[in-house]
């Protein structure tokens, strides 16, 4: 198969859809690949990085999308991206159609085959092109909270892990699934005082002996949160109740009542947040202060580590890259369930119950 990557366009996305090392195993498998020139300068990989393992660099998106049976990226196509389409062409990258008619609009008109990442399923009922994201959002949550508590930000001045003879900072985690169970690692790694709260009394079971009794796994009801946020030095918001908005479980009035300089990294933001005062940020201005709390709410926070969230999702991505490439979508489409499951536009139609009742196209 012929696969094209062309250069991310949207504003600050850094990543690519194809690290060197994965074309090469498409290269081993006798696919043909077709790379954007400075599609992977961003996070470190030249032209010539690419060319040594056998792509071919073009030096327009325009010659990517003529030549290619497969295109591969990471955002969802951008307008001029959408009107390079051509019908039959296979598109297989992060899409989020629900809120975006007019993306929608385009890829039905242009009578390709799109395959979102968000929505591609597995055997254990997750989402394993969205993992890889929960992952480093999670672990740069933690990051981005010890930042967060420096008094150059407003917080309290404490140091994570404390030092020895001074007591750690106490991290409550709300959540325990993908991000909240990396932000554990993270911050357990570093000494602090850790509890996460989660309404599934698997995932409690499931972390309490993954952390071998280093963190406390509560229930999650509103007394526990009121609780535990209250004597908080950094509260991460990691929940996700899947297909909804995230519910507000800390509130005004809790934050009203918190430590002054304490500090809130509400990762759910993407997902409308579950701090009652968060509001979406940016990589270049993340924080802000409401009633002496320091809020950190960046929507995209793997794009600042953009090196690392796309071998990420290049490792996850792979496998489905080389089955669509070996047996060619209609073939793959009916072998895999999964994969299945990601297909969210196909010739002129809406193929995703989902997006369809969200966009009223049903
Ligand atoms: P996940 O499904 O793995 O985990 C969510 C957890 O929330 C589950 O364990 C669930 O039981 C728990 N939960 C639901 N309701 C709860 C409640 N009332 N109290 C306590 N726990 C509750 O999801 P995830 O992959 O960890 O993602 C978490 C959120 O982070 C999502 O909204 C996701 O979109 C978001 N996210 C944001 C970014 C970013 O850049 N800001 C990046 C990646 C993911």
């Amino acid at each position: 198969m012929i696969i094209g990557v062309p250069k991310e366009i949207k504003n600050h996305e850094y990543r690519v859809g194809m690290v060197p090392s994965s074309v090469h195993e498409l290269k081993l498998k006798g696919h043909d690949v077709f790379i954007e020139t400075n599609a992977g300068l961003g996070v470190g990989f030249s032209d010539q990085d690419y060319s040594n393992v056998g792509a071919t660099i073009l030096n327009t998106a325009n010659e990517i999308f003529d030549i290619a049976e497969m295109i591969v990226k990471v955002k969802e196509p951008q307008a001029i991206e959408r009107a390079m389409l051509k019908p039959d062409q296979l598109l297989f990258t992060y899409l989020h159609l629900a809120p975006d008619l007019p993306q929608t609009q385009d890829l039905i008109d242009s009578q390709a085959v799109c395959i979102a990442y968000e929505t591609v399923t597995d055997d254990r009922g997750t989402l394993p092109l969205l993992a890889p994201m929960s992952e480093v959002a999670g672990r740069m949550s933690i990051q981005a909270g010890a930042m967060a508590l420096e008094k150059s930000r407003g917080g309290l001045g404490m140091l994570l892990g404390g030092v020895p003879g001074v007591e750690p900072a106490k991290v409550v985690i709300i959540g325990g699934g993908m991000v909240g169970t990396n932000a554990a690692q993270m911050a357990v790694g570093l000494g602090a005082d850790v509890v996460v709260l989660d309404r599934n009394i698997d995932t409690l079971r499931r972390l309490n002996v993954q952390f071998d009794n280093k963190i406390k796994a509560i229930y999650s009801t509103a007394s526990t949160i009121e609780k535990y946020v209250l004597e908080a030095d950094l509260v991460i918001g990691g929940v996700l109740v899947p297909g909804a908005a995230a519910p507000k479980l800390v509130t005004k009035d809790h934050i009203k009542r918190m430590k002054s300089g304490a500090a809130i990294v509400d990762v759910a933001i993407d997902q409308g947040g579950c701090i009652e005062t968060s509001h979406a940020t940016t990589h270049e201005d993340p924080t802000y202060i409401v009633d002496d709390v320091v809020h950190y709410c960046v929507a995209n926070m793997p794009g600042a580590v953009a090196r690392t969230s796309t071998f990420a999702l290049n490792n996850a991505t792979l496998p489905y890259i080389i089955k669509l490439a070996d047996l060619g979508y209609k073939k793959a489409l009916q072998q895999d369930k999964h994969l299945r499951n990601g297909l969210n536009v196909m010739h002129g139609k809406i193929t995703c119950a989902e997006v369809a009742e969200a966009l009223d196209l049903a």
